[in-house]
């Protein structure tokens, strides 16, 4: 969601783009971290962190891991052909919600 602030002679002067965070939990521990996701947020989004690519533990984990500081190289050598640290699924990780940049903080999971 963007706001445009358009001059009287049809330019764009601004726009600013609204990102978010969200809040993900680790279901087996309780442990809750902030993922700076760093997109820009869409009415859409909500649909994307719980019927899309996010709704699923596999992108949620990561996200978790990367909340917790682990570096990309590290991220890469967790994962092979054999092992997945972050199978797919739908118990193991929440989004309580998001927190976008303009204030707002939206329910995902756990309405
Ligand atoms: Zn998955």
């Amino acid at each position: 969601m963007s706001t445009i602030v358009i001059s009287p002679d049809g330019k764009v002067v601004a726009e600013n783009k609204v990102t978010y965070s969200f809040h993900v939990r680790d279901n087996r521990t309780g442990e809750v971290r902030l993922y700076e996701m760093g997109c820009e947020w869409f009415d859409h989004t909500v649909w994307f962190l719980t019927e899309g690519n996010f709704g699923c533990d596999c992108n949620r984990g990561e996200s978790f891991a990367r909340a917790g500081g682990i570096s990309e190289e590290a991220l890469d050598a967790m994962s092979d052909d054999d092992n997945d640290p972050f199978p797919c699924g739908h118990e193991r990780y929440s989004i309580i919600d998001a927190v976008l940049s303009d204030g707002r903080v939206i329910r995902i999971d756990e309405q």
